[in-house]
């Protein structure tokens, strides 16, 4: 339980992170972060929700305590925004790119996803966001050590360096529905937009 992930708010309201449970509660202990109940959003120092946090939540018990899970958190004086990177794989690279073959913008599925340097690893081309690009089996066959200029292929969008709400994994927002309506909606559907598990 101590090892759940806890969303964290910054102070106004916006997602930056997600953090444990246990950190989460680190923070509330040493009072620079509340506990947001996530259906009133009513918003709870350490005291208070341990004492009467609601009881409609999961719940901590151990030796000595027993109170509620902090299952979102807001931050009580920090206001960034950090800019996380995002990690660079292949899993990402296709979240990037919708799942799409980047040259004929079909969607396989990713077993027949592959990824493509844009400017051949044979020809110097690096491994990174700007030159990889998600593309389906045929097309990374045709396209093999060409240049686009020499094949005649054309990417559909240019690849970018990828920005997504820091640490928001599709996974844990799948998986906890109540982080959602903390979540702005275009960042929400770009994440779960993922066709992965
Ligand atoms: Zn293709």
């Amino acid at each position: 339980m101590l090892d759940r992930k806890t969303l964290v708010l910054n102070r106004s309201w916006m997602p930056v992170t997600t953090t444990t449970v246990r950190r989460a509660v680190v923070l509330m202990a040493r009072g620079v972060a509340g506990a947001v109940h996530p259906g009133t959003f009513e918003v709870a120092q350490w005291e208070t929700w341990i004492e009467r946090g609601p009881d409609d939540v999961g719940r901590l018990r151990g030796i000595g305590f027993d109170f509620p899970v902090p299952e979102v958190i807001v931050l009580t004086t920090y206001n960034g925004c950090p800019d996380l990177p995002v990690a660079f794989t292949r899993r990402n690279v296709y979240r990037r790119d919708s799942h799409e073959c980047m040259y004929c913008g079909r969607s396989p599925g990713n077993g027949r996803l592959t990824i493509d340097h844009v400017q051949p690893r044979s020809r110097g081309g690096e491994t990174s966001w700007l030159n990889c690009v998600t593309a389906c089996v045929s097309c990374n066959a045709r396209k093999a050590d060409h240049t686009l200029e020499a094949i005649g292929m054309r990417l559909r969008r240019e690849p970018v360096v990828p920005r997504w709400p820091g640490g928001l994994d599709p996974r844990s927002l799948r998986e906890r529905p109540v982080w959602h309506r903390f979540i702005p909606a275009k960042a929400l559907s770009a994440t779960l937009g993922d066709k992965t598990a």
